[in-house]
C-alpha cells in the first residue's frame, strides 16, 4: 500500500520549497505518490519528473486553478491530464502572461507610493511560474519596506489596499473542458473555505467536478465525512493533500496528509 499528497506548492507558485526539496520530504514522510498542485502553472513536473522517477515516487501532473464561480474564488485541481497538452499550454501561458502584467501594475502603483522594488526580483521570485501578490510581497519584505508578507498583504497588497490589483480567473466550465479533453479529472480543493459551501460544492460536482479534496489540513473531520459521503452518493471520488506552501505558511504541513493509493483509483488508472 503506498500513500499519496496530492496538493504540494513550490516556488513555481506560492511556495517556498524547489520542487526536489518537495519530492525528497514527501519520501521522508513515506509518501510514494506526488502530485505538485502549483497554482496554473505545471513548470515543477517537467523540472522534476525523472529525479522523481530515479527516487522512485510516482509524479501525477496537477495543477491549482484560479477560478471563479457565481462572484466567489474557487480552487479547482486538476490531476493526470496530459502535460503535454497544447489547448492547456496554451491557456496556462496566456494566464501566466495575464498574472505578469498584473504583477507589474503592482510594482507601479507601490513604486507610486514611493515604495521602491524591482520588476526584475519580483521575476526572479517568481521562478518562471504564475506571478502572484506572494512575490511582490517577498520582495517588499527583502527590501525592508514592511515587516513581515503578511503585513505586506494587510497595508498594500489585500482587496482594497492601494497597490491592490483585480487577477483573472478560469471560468470553471472552461477548466473543466479543458482538463477532461486532455484526459484528467479535477476536484475541488479545500471545500470548507468558500461561502456557503455546501451549495457550491454540489453545484461544482453537476458542472462536471469529478472529486471533492476531503483530506486537507483546513478541513475538518465532520466535513470531510459529510463530503465524502456526498461524493458517493453523486459517483464522485475524493483526494487529499497537505497544500504545503513551505516556509511561506505560519505552519509547514508536508507530511500530515497522506492517503492511501486505493481511494485515487481513477488518477491512478490515467497515468
Ligand atoms: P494571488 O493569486 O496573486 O492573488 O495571490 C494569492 C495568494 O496569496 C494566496 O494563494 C496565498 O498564498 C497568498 N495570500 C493571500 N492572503 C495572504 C495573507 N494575508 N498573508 C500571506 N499570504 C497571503
Ligand atoms: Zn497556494
Ligand atoms: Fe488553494
Ligand atoms: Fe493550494
Amino acid at each position: 500500500m503506498r500513500f499519496a499528497d496530492l496538493h504540494l506548492h513550490t516556488y513555481h507558485s506560492d511556495g517556498t520549497r524547489s520542487p526536489r526539496e518537495v519530492i525528497d520530504l514527501a519520501k521522508h514522510h513515506g509518501i510514494g505518490i506526488v502530485a505538485i498542485s502549483d497554482h496554473d502553472n505545471v513548470a515543477a513536473f517537467f523540472e522534476i519528473k525523472p529525479y522523481a522517477e530515479a527516487q522512485d515516487v510516482t509524479l501525477v501532473p496537477a495543477t491549482e486553478l484560479s477560478c471563479e464561480y457565481g462572484g466567489t474564488d474557487i480552487h479547482i485541481l486538476a490531476y493526470a491530464f496530459n502535460p503535454l497538452d497544447e489547448r492547456i499550454d496554451e491557456r496556462l501561458r496566456r494566464f501566466r502572461e495575464v498574472r505578469h502584467r498584473r504583477g507589474f501594475e503592482m510594482v507601479e502603483r507601490l513604486h507610486e507610493l514611493g515604495l521602491d522594488i524591482s520588476q526584475e526580483r519580483v521575476e526572479e521570485l517568481a521562478a518562471g511560474g504564475a506571478m502572484g501578490r506572494p512575490h511582490v510581497a517577498r520582495a517588499l519584505v527583502e527590501r525592508g519596506h514592511v515587516a513581515s508578507i503578511n503585513e505586506a498583504f494587510e497595508k498594500l497588497l489585500g482587496p482594497g489596499m492601494p497597490a491592490y490589483v483585480e487577477k483573472a480567473r478560469f471560468r470553471v466550465e472552461e477548466a473543466v473542458e479543458l482538463v477532461h479533453a486532455a484526459g484528467g479529472v479535477l476536484s475541488v480543493a479545500h471545500p470548507v473555505h468558500y461561502p456557503d459551501h455546501e451549495r457550491v460544492v454540489l453545484e461544482l460536482l453537476d458542472a462536471g467536478v469529478d472529486a471533492i479534496e476531503v483530506f486537507h489540513p483546513d478541513v475538518d473531520e465532520e466535513s470531510s465525512d459529510r463530503y465524502r459521503t456526498l461524493a458517493r452518493f453523486r459517483g464522485k471520488f475524493v483526494t487529499g493533500g497537505s497544500d504545503d506552501h513551505g516556509a511561506a505558511k505560519e505552519v509547514e504541513t508536508i507530511g500530515t496528509v497522506r492517503i492511501s493509493e486505493n481511494l485515487i483509483e481513477p488518477i491512478l488508472s490515467r497515468l
